[in-house]
């Protein structure tokens, strides 16, 4: 399989080439045939497995073989959930559109609007934006939609995760309904399917990578522990192992600051990366992660999810997930690309049934090891610990929506015309 094969134009094929890239992955080889046809798409895959490029190289395409319109209103939108993603998306495009006469823009909140309104004023073609700030750019007149072509929601999954229902809806009355629509996932949830069947018409559904299995190439590892023994206890690993670059999971924005703290105590250099953060710091530190000045960094379930860290060789969950599929979204950060890594996960007693989910989700059972000295408390409770107004395990939200599949009902719902 070729991505000549899948039948993208030489000026595509050479930026793919500069690229590196020697073959179409999954998800792009079922991905982009269907949308070069013009249809609607949803897609879902595991995260690394190259979903910008499933989208974006047809995208691209569609948007070169027709004529640049006077003014060069924007013809596709790409919505993504966090600044990082919108960062990466746009240099998907750039990279892909280099021998194309298209330009590209990328808006998200957090930083000063002056600059981005400047970018667009010239005519973009191509907007990658998180919804926040593309509504308010919209409300205040600087940017019209109303001639979008393509419509593209990256990470669904984690846009619902972080509320971004509404503003879903708000875009969707913004940009005609007359387009083509493509949703990319992580995962394929009921939620999914059902904002699926509110934006696409008789989508083409395509998956790459069958739900909750975990990638063989990497090895997974438990460790039983006492609570109060896991950071002593990473550290440990972290030294004696001599790891270079480790991902660290923790379940809250607090618990992984204090865990930088510690580490840095340590001599450990490491950064903290989650909602809480500035734009300048959460950039701080993935750049600082990327080019290894920082050791480990330390993040939230939805701070990481998406996040393009290539070739990770150790994933560490300092707590396990209370949703068990994110278990599965976090070690798949190692193992990428073919190469094989290392997910460690440090359960202490009260994860007991956290870990049992996970073992159920992924059908296997672990082998829990045990290091001399980090024993863990066996009178400690198994009661889990609170959740602290986080968020809820998927699927357990109630919804009086009908649930209907994405790939069978050719119904356009009433709300898809909403202008
Ligand atoms: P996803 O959106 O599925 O999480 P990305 O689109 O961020 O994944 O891609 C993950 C990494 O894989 C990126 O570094 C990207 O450059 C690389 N990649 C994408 N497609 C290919 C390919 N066909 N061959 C090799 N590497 C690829
Ligand atoms: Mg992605």
């Amino acid at each position: 399989m070729t991505f000549q094969s899948l039948g993208l134009i030489e000026v595509l094929l050479k930026a793919v080439r500069l690229q590196g890239y020697e073959t179409p992955s999954p998800i792009q080889q079922k991905a982009i045939p269907p949308i070069l046809e013009g249809l609607d798409v949803l897609a879902s895959a595991q995260t690394g497995t190259g979903k910008t490029a499933g989208f974006t190289l047809p995208m691209l395409q569609i948007l070169a073989k027709n004529p640049v319109p006077h003014r060069r209103p924007v013809r596709a939108l790409v919505l993504t959930p966090t600044r990082e993603l919108a960062d990466q998306v746009y240099t998907n495009v750039k990279h892909y559109s280099k021998f194309l006469d298209l330009r590209a823009a990328v808006i998200f909140g957090g930083v000063n609007q002056n600059p981005q309104i400047k970018h667009l004023r010239n005519g973009v073609d191509i907007l990658v934006a998180t919804p926040g700030r593309l509504i308010d750019l919209e409300n205040q007149g600087h940017l019209s939609l109303s001639k979008v072509e393509i419509f593209v929601l990256d990470e669904a999954d984690r846009m619902l995760d972080m509320g971004f229902k509404r503003d879903i809806d708000k875009i969707r009355s913004l940009i005609p309904s007359r387009r083509q629509n493509l949703m990319f996932s992580a995962t394929f949830s009921r939620e999914i399917k059902s904002l699926a069947q509110t934006i696409l018409l008789r989508p083409t559904l395509v998956e790459a990578t069958p739900e909750n299995t975990t990638v063989e190439a990497i090895k997974q590892e438990v460790y039983r522990v006492a609570k109060e023994k896991k950071t002593n206890l990473l550290i440990k690993l972290i030294k004696d192992g001599q790891w270079k670059q480790v991902l660290v999971f923790t379940r809250t924005k607090h618990g992984a600051n204090n865990l930088c703290k510690k580490l840095e105590s340590a001599r450990i250099s490491a950064m903290a990366i989650h909602g809480n953060k500035s734009q300048g710091a959460r950039t701080k530190a993935l750049a600082g992660f990327k080019n290894h000045d920082v050791r480990v960094l330390v993040a939230t379930d939805i701070a990481a999810r998406g996040l393009d860290i290539p070739l990770l060789p150790h994933v560490v969950n300092y707590e396990l997930p209370n949703i068990p599929e994110d278990y599965v979204h976090r070690i798949g950060r190692t193992g990428r690309a073919g190469a094989n890594g290392v997910a460690l996960s440090l359960v202490c007693a009260e994860e007991t049934s956290y870990l049992t989910s996970i073992e159920k989700l992924t059908k296997q059972r672990f082998k829990k090891e045990i290091v001399e000295g980090f024993e863990p408390d066996p009178n400690a409770s198994t009661v889990p610990p609170k959740q602290g107004g986080g968020r809820q395990r998927r699927g357990a939200r109630p919804s009086n929506k009908r649930q209907g599949s994405a790939g069978g009902g050719g119904n356009r719902s009433n709300n898809y015309r909403r202008r």
